[in-house]
């Protein structure tokens, strides 16, 4: 088991296994984002093997994220290879994708026990989706969801919420969601990585979407716990649920149960800190486990208390040096 020094148990855990995407989503990553040489990343056995030490270690979740997962090559072997533990140890095995390579993938990953993912959208307006992430690919990710939702995987969709974007399709993303039957999270933006823009002004307080809904809709507090950091509400009118994930408005750090690791195999005990273990030379140092099982119980050690977001009006804007597809998010 593995325990940090605030006795928060480590259970999840987040694999980037690529930092390269299809897309390039104004909030997330520049146009010309530099990627990393792909000579440089874990192998999908490498990762597969991470996986099984860390489920070794007690943990029971795993979400497969990026950069777009579903563009590295070959990818659905590693979520096989995975799913071998699911009922032994692992309960979830999971993915967060922008849904562009769905469509293809849709039946072959259910087949490997990926029951439920989420999807991030941030429109249901194709023009602006092309706005939002550079590429003219909405009807591509609308085919990709309902391939999913066919197949038989229940959906999440993620909408980082955007001021002066996407502020004014609230009510048509929760109304969608609800005919649907997909539940919707909006996120708040984060300062993860230079974009040479101010955060402040993509910013958007998730208040200002709850009140919205109060105003629309009979809302309730929803005491789902999913094991992540949103805080959820239930409409009556659509039954849905909706969450919110509050990084700058409501620090939700105190319940964290997660590490992420990189592509490259390094491990950031907090999306929002610097500090890391690099895993690589242990993984690849020795066939036995016991000295990467010992370097990941000592860094889990290091996890700090929380992050240290802060999106606010000072003309120099503090921001987390990573971009949020080098991590995982
Ligand atoms: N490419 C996949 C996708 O878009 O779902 C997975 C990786 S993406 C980095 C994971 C999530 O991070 C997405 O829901 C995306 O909207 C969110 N994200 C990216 N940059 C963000 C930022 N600066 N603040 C908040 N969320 C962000
Ligand atoms: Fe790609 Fe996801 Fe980042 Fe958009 S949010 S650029 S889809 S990694």
């Amino acid at each position: 088991m593995l325990i940090d020094p605030f006795k928060r148990k480590i259970s999840y855990i987040r694999v980037s296994v690529t930092d390269r995407c299809d897309f390039r989503c104004t909030y997330c990553m520049p146009q010309k984002m530099k990627f990393l040489p792909r000579d440089n990343l874990l192998s999908l056995e490498e990762l597969e093997r991470l996986c099984n030490v860390f489920i070794e270690l007690g943990v029971k979740k795993i979400r497969i994220t990026g950069g777009e997962p579903l563009v590295r090559k070959n990818i659905v072997q590693l979520f096989k290879g995975i799913s071998n533990n699911l009922g032994n140890g692992l309960e979830e095995l999971t993915l967060t994708t922008n849904g562009s390579q769905l469509e293809h993938h849709a039946e072959e990953l259910f087949n490997a026990g990926v029951k439920r993912i989420n999807v991030s959208l941030d429109t249901l307006d194709k023009n602006k989706f092309k706005l939002i992430t550079k590429f003219d690919n909405f009807d591509k990710v609308m085919r990709g969801i309902h391939a999913a939702k066919k197949i038989g995987m229940k959906i999440k969709i993620n909408a980082v919420a955007l001021k002066d974007i996407n502020d004014n399709e609230i009510l048509d993303l929760v109304k969608w969601c609800g005919e649907n039957q997909f539940t919707l999270t909006f996120i708040e933006v984060m300062p993860m990585g230079e974009m040479g823009k101010r955060r402040i002004d993509q910013f958007m307080p998730l208040l200002e979407i709850k009140k919205l809904l109060e105003k629309n809709y009979k809302i309730v507090d929803d005491p789902l716990k999913t094991g992540g950091p949103a805080s959820y509400v239930h409409c009556n009118e659509t039954d849905q649920k909706i969450g919110f994930i509050t990084p700058l408005t409501h620090n939700f750090c105190d319940s964290c149960n997660r590490v992420r690791i990189t592509c490259t195999g390094k491990m950031y005990m907090c999306l929002g800190q610097e500090d890391k273990e690099d895993l690589i030379k242990p993984l690849r140092d020795s066939d036995n486990n016991d000295l990467l099982k010992e370097v990941i119980y000592k860094a889990i050690l290091r996890k700090p208390k929380g992050h240290d977001f802060a999106i606010g009006r000072e003309k120099k804007e503090k921001f987390v040096p990573r971009h949020m597809n080098v991590t995982g998010g």
